[in-house]
């Protein structure tokens, strides 16, 4: 991955912007774009659009969530411990032990989640997990007063990590999902800025998917797309806990490096689906298959169904750990997926039909 795709992917991993609150990388993801788009614009729900070639034909939407899954502060306790509910599905599990960085009305307050010493546990306790109204944050404060000059009930947190590059092309952090979706759409529209195309691309980086596909839902009915494809990250079964046959059988067989995951089922246009499918191939783009026999958990099911009904694909990035501040992906996949969704819409012409039969 080239330097400068690589520290934009950096900023937007490292930007603290759970749903709802995302504008510190909605506002990195505008100012990239807009080296590269014809036009980008916000709406009044928080979502980026970056816009090439407005006049064309079809009109192709591109979306990938720059929210990321986070914590909320509910409540502060008299010796100042914060009290907190999840924005997003995230395990009880990973909390106790984690470090938090919460963002208050002054900047970033730095935090933990305290957690009994295990010689103090019952062996109940070691084998049950915490129920999340029982875990609290220590920010280091010795009262209420002195944590409300710091924290407000309503600020959003995150796990303290921070990107961090592994061996060859893997990286880790929080909030690839979908941040990584985010970028691989202004990274598709910085490939598409120098070509002739017919089609109009709308790329956009949609807010609150983690809590109901809202941005999706908003953006895709002012962009009013032909085809809409979605960019999320999908779960693989490339390790040790899902490594299992009777895994596979279940979640299908994607691994981590070996390109972009096309969608089948329901949810996605079968004339998309193939031309995606071909695209690849025709470019020699590595690419997996999933199946997904409902609607997809993605913006591509709102999508799909706006208006009288869009065209809808959904390409994925393969995710380690979704969900836990751990999430491992790979650069190369991240180029492959942008260079498959330039292909794609290189290829549509005014002319393109997607009514399935
Ligand atoms: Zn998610």
């Amino acid at each position: 991955m080239e330097g400068k795709s690589l520290k934009f992917l950096r900023g937007l991993i490292d930007a603290i912007s759970p749903s709802g609150c995302e504008e510190e990388a909605a506002k990195l993801w505008k100012d990239y774009v807009a080296n590269f788009a014809d036009k980008v614009e916000g709406d009044v729900h928080g979502n980026s659009i970056g816009i090439i070639n407005p006049k064309g034909k079809p009109r192709v939407m591109l979306a990938g969530h720059i929210d990321e899954i986070g914590y909320m502060i509910k409540y502060i306790d008299k010796d100042g411990f914060l009290y907190f509910s999840t924005i997003g599905g995230i395990d009880t599990h990973i909390m106790p032990g984690e470090r938090i960085w919460i963002k208050g009305k002054h900047g970033t307050v730095a935090g933990i989640i305290g957690r009994d010493p295990i010689h103090q546990l019952t062996k109940e306790a070691r084998e049950k997990v915490e129920k999340i109204e029982d875990l609290f944050i220590d920010i280091g404060v010795k009262e209420k007063k002195e944590a409300e000059k710091l924290v407000s009930v309503g600020d959003p947190a995150v796990p303290a990590v921070s990107f961090e590059e592994l061996k060859g092309d893997r990286v880790v952090g929080r909030a690839f999902d979908d941040k990584s979706g985010a970028f691989v759409v202004a990274e598709t529209l910085r490939l598409l800025s120098k070509s002739n195309l017919e089609a109009a691309v709308y790329g956009v980086a949609t807010v609150q998917e983690e809590v109901g596909l809202r941005g999706a839902k908003t953006s895709a009915f002012r962009v009013s797309p032909d085809i809409g494809i979605a960019t999320d990250v999908t779960f693989t079964s490339d390790y040790p806990a899902l490594k299992s046959e009777t895994k596979r059988t279940k979640f299908g067989d994607i691994k981590i490096g070996k390109g972009p995951v096309i969608a089948r089922g329901p949810n996605i246009n079968p004339k998309v689906f193939d031309m995606l499918v071909e695209t690849a191939k025709k470019e020699k783009i590595p690419y997996q298959v999933e199946a997904i026999s409902k609607a997809t958990g993605t913006d591509a099911n709102v999508i799909q169904l706006t208006k009288e009904g869009v065209a809808t694909g959904l390409v994925s990035i393969p995710n380690r750990y979704m969900h836990t501040p751990v999430e491992l992906v790979s650069t190369e996949d991240f180029v492959n997926v942008s260079k498959l969704l330039a292909a794609f819409i290189r290829r549509l012409e005014k002319k393109t039909n997607f009514i399935p039969f």
